[in-house]
């Protein structure tokens, strides 16, 4: 009788809704700490302090002395498509890392997140969700800021963490998105440490405030995070075409690696990994470099909003120009000049 097997529609409830979801926004330790300490730059840190346990999949906790959630808040920021990011329907118009209001009640569905956060002239105050159930908001203790402690990634989803990978292979994931926003936010510090087996951990990465002008900020930055040398070795572009402003540095074909693995691009602020910058990277390179050599770089492209949809993939890396045209031309011919100068004014040297 097809009648008792006739499919039913029921409508999914909210902790389902949000591991589906989660599994979009969280895909390892590292998609959590980025959500987190995007959030922290939003907030308007000057400093954010990381610290992770067996490459996150115990214990990520981000700390940061931005503006903070009043107590009142806290559950709606915890709540589902909630963001203080956005009025209204804007989405052509994005100036910050988040706006979907999806990021803490994704991660606290796949674990357990406490947020505890004070803004100024109030008290502290703390929330708990434990596999999607909500606690009570309960006074608490911290400096103006928030810290976010996220513990037990994926125990509710199990399947998801068969996928993890190796302790280290997940903290070095970590490391390289901290270093990606590190390198877009010159003036805001960051510490990140490995608090494996607990007490003061050890200093993974850090970063203090640079002071100072755009580019004197991201020099001094970005010797720190890509090595030593890489400034004094790299072309300083700065090059406006289209509405679309080309900035950053570009090593010198003697400074390339063996593989793709330091190249940084960045569209309005936010670390990108996207293919088609990549290959335009490639193709501004291809006369000075052999096929097995890859160039190093940190590039920044800065236009209007309305020119560039962020909004392809909930993870954000992800960018679609409404004119890719013009943006991988500004690249390749942005770089092929200053490469071409600087051969120019080395061979001179040389002849003299
Ligand atoms: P989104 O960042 O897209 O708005 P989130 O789920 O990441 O969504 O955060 C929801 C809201 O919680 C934010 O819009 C913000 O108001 C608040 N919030 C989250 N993290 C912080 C933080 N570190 N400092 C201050 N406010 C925060
Ligand atoms: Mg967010």
């Amino acid at each position: 009788n097809i009648g008792d097997t006739r499919p039913v529609i029921r409508q999914l409830d909210d902790a389902a809704i949000n591991r589906i979801a989660a599994g979009e926004v969280v895909e390892r330790p590292a998609s959590a700490v980025k959500e987190l300490v995007e959030n922290a730059i939003d907030a308007g840190a000057t400093r954010i302090g990381i610290d992770i346990a067996d490459g996150g999949k115990t214990l990520i906790r981000v700390s940061d002395d931005g503006c903070g959630i009043a107590a009142d808040d806290l559950p709606l920021a915890l709540s589902r498509h909630a963001t203080s990011k956005i009025d209204g329907s804007d989405l052509l118009n994005i100036h910050t890392f988040g706006f979907r209001g999806e990021a803490l009640p994704s991660l606290a569905a796949v674990g357990r997140l406490t947020i505890t956060s004070r803004v100024p002239g109030a008290d502290a105050a703390s929330l708990k969700v434990s596999g999607g159930r909500m606690g009570q908001v309960t006074p608490a203790a911290l400096g103006i800021g928030t810290a976010v402690e996220l513990r037990e990634l994926f125990f509710a989803t199990p399947a998801r963490l068969k996928f993890m990978r190796s302790d280290r292979a997940e903290a070095q994931a970590v490391t390289d998105v901290v270093k990606r926003l590190a390198m877009a936010e010159p003036s805001t510090g960051f510490v990140l440490r490995d608090v494996s087996g607990g007490g003061e951990g050890r200093i993974v990465f850090r970063a203090d405030p640079e002071p100072g002008d755009l580019f004197g900020a991201m020099h001094r930055r970005l010797d720190r995070v890509i090595g030593q040398d890489f400034a004094d070795n790299a072309l300083r572009i700065d090059t406006v075409r289209d509405g679309i402003r080309l900035f950053g540095y570009a090593a010198l074909p003697t400074y390339s690696r063996g593989a793709a693995v330091a190249q940084y691009l960045f569209v309005n602020g936010r670390p990108v990994r996207d293919k088609m910058l990549f290959g335009a990277l490639r193709a501004a390179y291809s006369d000075v470099l052999p096929r097995d050599r890859h160039p190093v770089a940190a590039l920044f492209i800065d236009c209007d909003p309305t020119l560039v949809d962020v909004n392809v993939h909930p993870a954000k890396s992800e960018v679609r120009f409404r004119d890719p045209g013009i943006a991988r031309g500004l690249i390749v011919s942005a770089l092929r000049h200053a490469l071409a100068e600087h051969g120019h004014r080395a061979s001179s040297t040389v002849a003299a």
